[in-house]
């Protein structure tokens, strides 16, 4: 009992008077609160300081605080259990715990930091197999994103031509709402195989192969920025945006080709 009235003597000089009048109650103090002369406000911190104080504890010390009147019976057997750790602890608690966050940061962010600053090393690896033995679980986020905000619109797969109303259209690609005349970006580095006009609705495009089997290509384009046979970086800048060919308006209609076969983009990004 000493130890305790000893710390609470040091927790006289805390700023947080009202903490302190209501949690350093000496033996007779308690007592005095068992016969229920305590405040409920005054038992309810003292318990949320006995939970914070000890993890342990913490559930037992909210339970408590959700059985309002139950708390001047309850805490004083409580407090008593829990007083000195109580008084020593919250200054080494609150240390710990920002030791222990920053080590989790450390240990655990750094390698999926790595992976996601390194997505051509990524896509290397998955393309050690043809494009069309890739498995979901290897493709995905091996492309970046073509566009630096992405506004999906219309996915890939069976949809209504919006031209013509005809149902029963395979959408092949993946469309991004987009301003006319915004960046688009190379979603891998490769080589571009065709950068002109297409025939079949999808005006201005640009077709970059990445190997073994694997091409993007970026549609409706305004303008183009490569020519064939030129190597790209990812994420090189290769064209403006816009709503050249089959198109309602601006937006760029992104293509992942496999083989020569349209693929769900969202797969790879
Ligand atoms: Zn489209």
């Amino acid at each position: 009992m000493s130890e305790v009235k000893q710390h609470g003597r040091r927790r006289a000089i805390s700023p947080s008077t009202f903490v302190e009048e209501s949690f350093a109650p000496t033996r007779r103090e308690v007592l005095a609160a068992e016969r229920s002369t305590a405040t409920p406000h005054g038992s309810l911190g003292a318990l949320i300081r006995t939970g914070l104080a000890n993890g342990a504890s913490q559930k037992v010390g909210i339970a408590l605080a959700a059985t309002g009147l139950a708390l001047a019976v309850t805490m004083p057997s409580a407090t008593g259990v829990s007083l000195a750790s109580v008084d020593t602890t919250p200054a080494t608690v609150a240390e710990s715990v920002v030791t222990a966050a920053s080590d989790v940061a450390i240990n655990f962010d750094s390698p999926v930091v790595a992976s996601a600053l390194n997505p051509d090393g990524q896509l290397k690896e998955t393309l050690k197999v043809k494009a069309s033995n890739v498995t979901p679980q290897a493709s995905k986020g091996t492309l970046s994103t073509p566009l630096k905000v992405l506004t999906p619109s219309s996915p890939f797969g069976g949809r209504i031509n919006p031209l013509t109303g005809a149902p029963g259209e395979v959408h092949t690609g993946q469309d991004y709402a987009v301003q006319c005349s915004t960046d688009v970006f190379a979603a891998a580095g490769g080589t571009v195989t065709f950068a002109g006009w297409h025939q079949f609705g999808g005006g201005n495009r640009v077709v970059i192969d990445h190997g073994n089997g694997l091409s993007t290509s970026y549609n409706h384009l305004s303008s183009i920025g490569v020519k064939v046979g030129q190597k790209v970086e990812r994420g090189d800048k290769v064209a403006l945006s816009g709503t050249t060919g089959a198109s309602t308006g601006c937006h760029l209609h992104f293509e992942v080709i496999i083989d020569d076969e349209t693929v769900d983009p969202l797969g790879w990004l």
